[in-house]
């Protein structure tokens, strides 16, 4: 992610502004130019980007409840923004509990379709691949009769990502994480770990490209269903961290592949965030500790230069973390063997050719 500026005022803003804090104005997002726009209204539904006057555009039809603020063109047939127009089940707007989970959601929703428009991945909805489309469930909890709680499960199954909406709340994700015992748990990882099995299909599987997957993540004609009951009744493998990004990433390849994929996201948005505040990282005495980036992360050479810099600026903001009492904001390390799987994924989501 980046920051944007105002149109009218120049304040600089963030992605989840929905007003301009010096001028008031009203923010869209663009997705045809993936910014941040000040927006001035036309007529009825109607607004101008300001400084453009020939630009109409309209907000997103969930706007109207303050769940989105992207852009829709005025001639786009479709009510709903590009991120918003691939729900299927989302959350009861008919109560305060439900609107404030689906904002959350939305915005990290929004925040992964920032990531696959700058990557130019393909994202078809149901309306244009009705079988393998990306489709989204935001799923409530089922309440049993005698007041237990059925939770709803998070996962991913033919383009059909389906999110436990209660996840938006602290509490319940925080006791998830706790009681899987993992190091991170966030609504945004949720969305970049599912997508990567949308991405899986896509990229890998309808592309018939098993061979160069297979070379690095193994077979993954390993039965999923057994080997996930292997995962959750042993544990994972000693010695996992040589080889995989969680331990979750060991349980089957196509689990392995989507923590990847989250993995590549996570560094490459966050390192475009680093470079637009211009910080580098340079620790007196410590030649291996130093970063800058001056490259965009989404167009990077190679992984490797994604790593060399990501190194020390994470274990920087995990530092700076701990001063603030925080626990790791990156609480994983990049194996080699982890390091050619990023390398595997960057080939593949920049089209490029892989070599091992
Ligand atoms: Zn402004
Ligand atoms: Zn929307
Ligand atoms: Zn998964």
């Amino acid at each position: 992610m980046r920051l944007f500026a105002c149109d009218h005022c120049g304040q600089v803003l963030h992605f989840d502004n929905r007003q301009c804090v010096r001028c008031g104005h009203r923010l869209g997002f663009v997705t045809e130019q993936l910014a941040m726009h000040a927006v001035e209204i036309d007529s009825d539904n109607q607004w101008r980007i300001v400084g453009a006057p020939q630009s109409t555009v309209r907000f997103c039809a969930n706007a109207a409840l303050d769940i989105c603020n992207w852009l829709v063109a005025t001639d786009d047939p479709h009510e709903f923004c590009v991120a918003c127009r691939h729900n299927r089940l989302v959350p009861n707007t008919g109560t305060d509990e439900g609107l404030s989970r689906w904002r959350r959601i939305g915005q990290a929703q929004r925040h992964l379709f920032y990531s696959l428009l700058r990557l130019r991945i393909p994202i078809p909805n149901r309306e244009q691949d009705p079988q393998g489309g990306l489709v989204f469930d935001f799923l409530e909890d089922e309440i049993g009769s005698d007041g237990s709680i059925m939770p709803a499960m998070t996962g991913h199954e033919e383009g059909l990502i389906a999110i436990r909406a209660a996840e938006a709340d602290d509490l319940t994700r925080e006791q998830a994480r706790t009681s899987m015992n993992e190091p991170y748990r966030t609504l945004l990882g949720h969305f970049r770990h599912e997508t990567g099995h949308f991405v899986w299909n896509k990229l890998v599987r309808d592309r018939n490209a098993f061979d160069a997957f297979r070379v690095v993540f193994g077979d993954e004609r390993l039965d999923y269903g057994s080997a996930l009951q292997f995962y959750y009744d042993n544990g994972p493998a000693q010695g996992w961290q040589l080889n995989f990004i969680s331990a979750y990433a060991s349980a089957h390849p196509w689990e392995d592949f989507a923590e990847c994929f989250a993995h590549y996201l996570h560094i490459v948005d966050t390192l475009e965030m680093a470079r637009a505040f211009g910080i580098a990282i340079d620790v007196r005495g410590h030649e291996g500790m130093a970063a800058e980036v001056d490259f965009d992360p989404y167009r990077a050479t190679n992984a490797a230069q994604l790593v060399e810099a990501w190194i020390p600026l994470s274990v920087a903001i995990n530092s700076i973390q701990h001063s603030m009492g925080q626990p790791d904001s990156y609480p994983f390390v990049l194996s080699p063997a982890v390091v050619t799987k990023l390398e595997y994924m960057h080939g593949l989501v920049q089209q490029g050719p892989y070599q091992p």
